[in-house]
C-alpha cells in the first residue's frame, strides 16, 4: 500500500492516514459526518473505526487542508477555518492560490514545488491572505500523497498562525534586551555590543570607551519622594540623556540609578579618544544637573561618571566594566557630580586589598591572629594593667600593621567576628590571670570598634562571653574612641549604663584626637582618659602638647576621671608627666606589646 511520504511530527492528525485510499475515504467520510451521525452497520469493519479515528484526528490545533493531485481542495478542518476566516464550503473546489498574498514572486512558488516534487514535502513560512484581507505569516507543511505507482494523488497541508508566535517573540526579545522602565537597552545588550565592539571587525584599531553613570543620592529622591516619582525621575533621565548619545553609541540603563554608555569608533589615538569621551561625559553631567520636574516637583541632581578607555583590538568585556566601574568609584570619592578615567595604580591599590581581605578572613580560621598585651604602669613604676592588642601573624607577609588590617576590617565587616574573639581571647587570658596574686589585680583593657559597640547584641555578647570565660567584669575595662560615642549617642550611652551595671570600666581611647565634645564627658559612665600618644610626644619640650596634656589632666580631675598617658617613649617625658600629675603610662620606655607569657609579674 502506498504510504504518506514524510509525514514530520507536526502534521498530527495526519499519521492515521496509511495512504491514498485512506485520504479519500476520509474525504467522504467527512462528508457523510457532516450529514448526521453515522448510523453502526453490519460493514463497519475496523477500517472504518480506524478511519473514524483519523477523523477525529483530523480536527487538531494545526489548520488542515487537503487537496487532490492538481491542487483542488477538497476538505478542510475547523481550524484551519478559524485561522483563515474561510469555511469549508467557500473554499471546496478551489485552488489555494485563493489566498495568496502577492508578497512572493514565482520564483518562490517555483522552488515550492521543485521541493515537493523531489522530496515529496515543502515546509516553510508563507505569507498569505485571510478572508477579511489581513496579512498574516503561516507556517505551511505540504506532504504528498502517492500511490503505488508512486504517482501524487493528494496533498496534504498543515499550517499554524505565524503572528501571535512573532509578537509572543518580539516581546520576549524586547524583554530580554531592554529595560521596561526607560526603554533604554539593558546591560545584557550593552554588554553584547561592548562584545561586538571588543572582537575589532575593522582596520586599523579604533579605540572606544566605556562610562559608568550613577546617580548621586538618588536613593534620598526614593525614599523621600516615593518609588513611583523615582521612576518618573528616571525615565526623565533616560530621555535627557539619550540624545546627548550619537547615532551607533548605546545609552543603556543597567538597574536601579546605573546607566551605562558605550562609544565606539573614537579613532586610533587613545589621547584623542580620551578627550571625545571627556566632553560626551561633560555633557551628560551638565545635562544630569540642570533642574529636573515631575508633576510640579523640582528634584536637582548630579552623577558620577567613571570612564574606561579600551582598544577594539583586545581586552575583555570583564576588564573593561571593572575598570569603569572602579573610576566611578573613584569620581564619588572626589566628591561626586565628577567624572574620572580609570587608573591602573588605583587598580592595583584596590587588587591589592582584596588580596588581603581574603588572608584576613582566612587568619581568623587559621590561627594567624594573636592577642599582645602592652603593660600599663603606675608612678611606682607597678604593672596596674595591660591593654590587648591584635597582632596578625601573616605566613608569607610577616607582621602586618594593625593600622592596616583593623580598617579592613571594618570595611568589611569582619571586624564583628574578629572582634569577638579578640574579646573572648582576652577574658580568658583574664581569667586565667585570677589564679595568681602577682596578676589577680590587672585591669584588661580591650578596644572596641565602632562597627561592633553599635551592632545590636553588643551587650549580651559581653554578658556571655564573661559567664562563659568567668572572667571578673570589674577588671575589664573597653576602650572606646570619640568617635564611636558620636555616632550614635543615645545608644552609647544606653548600652554603656546597662555594661557599667555588672562593674565594666570605660577608657576613652586617642583622646583629644577626635571631635571632642566635652558635654558627653558628664553624660557618659566613662573611668580613665587615654592621652594620644601624638601629645605626649616630646610633652616635655614642646610647649603646645604640654599645654594640650595639661589642659587634659586638669580636666580629668575635675571630671574625677583617670588619666593615662599613652606612647611614652622617654624618661623626660615620663617625669615631665609625673611632676604634670599624670600617674599612669603606657609606651615602649615602659614596656611593648608582648605575648601573655613575657610579662613581668
Ligand atoms: P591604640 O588602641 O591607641 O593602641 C595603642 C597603639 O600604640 C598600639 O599600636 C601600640 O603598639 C602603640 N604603642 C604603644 N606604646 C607606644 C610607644 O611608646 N610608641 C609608639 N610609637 N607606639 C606605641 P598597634 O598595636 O599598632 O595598634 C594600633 C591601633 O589598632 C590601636 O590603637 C587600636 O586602635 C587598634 N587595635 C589594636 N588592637 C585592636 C583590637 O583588638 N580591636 C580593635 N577594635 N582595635 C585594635
Ligand atoms: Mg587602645
Ligand atoms: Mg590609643
Amino acid at each position: 500500500m502506498a504510504m504518506l511520504t514524510s509525514v514530520g511530527a507536526d502534521t498530527l492528525g495526519v499519521f492515521l492516514l496509511g495512504g491514498v485510499g485512506l485520504v479519500a475515504m476520509l474525504v467522504a467520510l467527512r462528508r457523510r459526518y457532516r450529514r448526521g451521525p453515522l448510523r453502526h452497520s453490519a460493514d463497519d469493519s475496523a477500517s472504518e473505526a480506524k478511519l473514524r479515528i483519523a477523523a477525529m484526528a483530523f480536527e487538531t490545533h494545526l489548520g488542515m487542508f487537503i487537496t487532490d493531485a492538481r491542487g483542488t481542495i477538497l476538505e478542510v478542518n475547523r481550524t484551519f477555518s478559524r485561522i483563515t476566516g474561510y469555511s469549508a464550503v467557500e473554499v471546496r473546489g478551489r485552488n489555494p492560490r485563493m489566498w495568496s498574498s502577492g508578497k512572493h514572486d514565482a520564483r518562490f512558488y517555483q522552488r515550492l514545488w521543485a521541493t515537493l516534487r523531489q522530496t515529496g514535502r515543502w515546509q516553510g513560512e508563507i505569507w498569505n491572505r485571510r478572508k477579511n484581507g489581513e496579512l498574516y505569516l503561516q507556517w505551511l507543511t505540504i506532504s504528498a500523497v502517492k500511490d503505488e505507482q508512486e504517482a501524487v494523488t493528494h496533498y496534504v497541508a498543515t499550517l499554524t498562525d505565524m503572528t501571535e508566535h512573532r509578537r509572543a517573540e518580539q516581546a520576549a526579545h524586547w524583554l530580554a534586551f531592554y529595560d521596561p522602565l526607560t526603554g533604554l537597552p539593558n546591560r545584557r545588550l550593552l554588554l553584547d555590543r561592548l562584545e561586538m565592539t571588543l572582537k575589532g571587525v575593522g582596520e586599523p584599531a579604533q579605540h572606544g570607551a566605556l562610562m559608568f553613570i550613577d546617580l548621586d543620592h538618588f536613593k534620598t529622591v526614593n525614599d523621600t519622594r516615593g518609588h513611583q516619582q523615582g521612576d518618573a525621575l528616571l525615565r526623565e533621565v533616560a530621555q535627557r540623556l539619550e540624545p546627548l548619545v550619537g547615532r551607533g553609541d548605546t545609552l543603556a540603563r543597567l538597574g536601579g540609578d546605573e546607566f551605562m554608555v558605550l562609544l565606539t569608533r573614537l579613532g586610533g589615538d587613545a589621547l584623542r579618544a580620551a578627550r571625545v569621551a571627556e566632553r560626551v561625559a561633560e555633557k551628560l553631567l551638565a545635562e544630569l544637573a540642570r533642574e529636573h520636574a515631575i508633576d510640579d516637583q523640582r528634584f536637582q541632581l548630579s552623577g558620577s561618571i567613571g570612564i574606561a578607555l579600551f582598544s577594539d583590538q583586545g581586552g575583555s568585556v570583564d576588564e573593561a566594566m571593572q575598570q569603569a566601574d572602579m573610576a566611578m568609584y573613584q569620581a564619588k570619592a572626589a566628591g561626586r557630580n565628577a567624572l574620572r578615567f580609570f587608573d591602573p595604580e588605583m587598580q592595583a591599590e584596590v587588587l591589592e586589598r582584596i588580596t588581603l581581605e581574603t588572608e584576613l578572613r582566612q587568619a581568623l580560621a587559621s590561627d594567624e591572629l594573636q592577642l599582645f598585651y602592652q603593660p600599663q604602669f603606675d608612678a611606682a613604676g607597678g604593672v596596674q594593667g595591660v591593654e590587648a592588642l591584635l597582632r596578625w601573624q601573616h605566613a608569607e607577609r610577616g607582621w602586618v600593621s594593625p593600622g592596616v588590617f583593623i580598617p579592613l576590617a571594618e570595611e568589611t565587616r569582619l571586624m564583628l567576628p574578629i572582634g569577638e574573639w579578640v574579646l573572648r581571647t582576652a577574658c580568658r587570658q583574664l581569667a586565667a590571670w585570677q589564679g595568681s596574686a602577682s596578676t589577680r589585680d590587672w585591669q584588661v583593657a580591650v578596644n572596641v570598634s565602632i562597627l561592633q559597640f553599635h551592632e545590636p547584641g553588643f551587650v549580651e555578647l559581653v554578658a556571655a562571653v564573661l559567664a562563659e570565660t568567668g572572667a571578673p567584669a570589674d577588671k575589664l575595662k573597653l576602650e572606646v574612641t570619640e568617635s564611636l560615642l558620636m555616632r550614635d549617642p543615645e545608644d552609647t550611652r544606653l548600652k554603656m549604663l546597662r555594661l557599667r551595671e555588672w562593674g565594666i570600666r570605660f577608657a576613652l581611647d586617642d583622646f583629644g584626637t577626635g571631635y571632642s565634645s566635652l558635654a558627653y564627658l558628664q553624660r557618659l559612665p566613662l573611668d580613665q582618659l587615654k592621652i594620644d600618644q601624638s601629645f605626649v610626644r616630646g610633652v616635655d619640650g614642646d610647649a603646645t602638647n604640654a599645654a594640650i596634656v595639661e589642659a587634659i589632666i586638669t580636666l580629668s580631675a575635675t571630671l574625677a576621671l583617670e588619666v593615662l598617658a599613652e606612647g611614652v617613649e622617654t624618661r623626660a617625658e615620663c617625669d615631665w608627666l609625673e611632676s604634670h600629675g599624670c600617674c599612669a603610662y603606657q609606651g615602649f620606655l615602659l614596656g611593648r606589646p608582648m605575648p601573655a607569657a613575657a610579662l613581668p609579674t
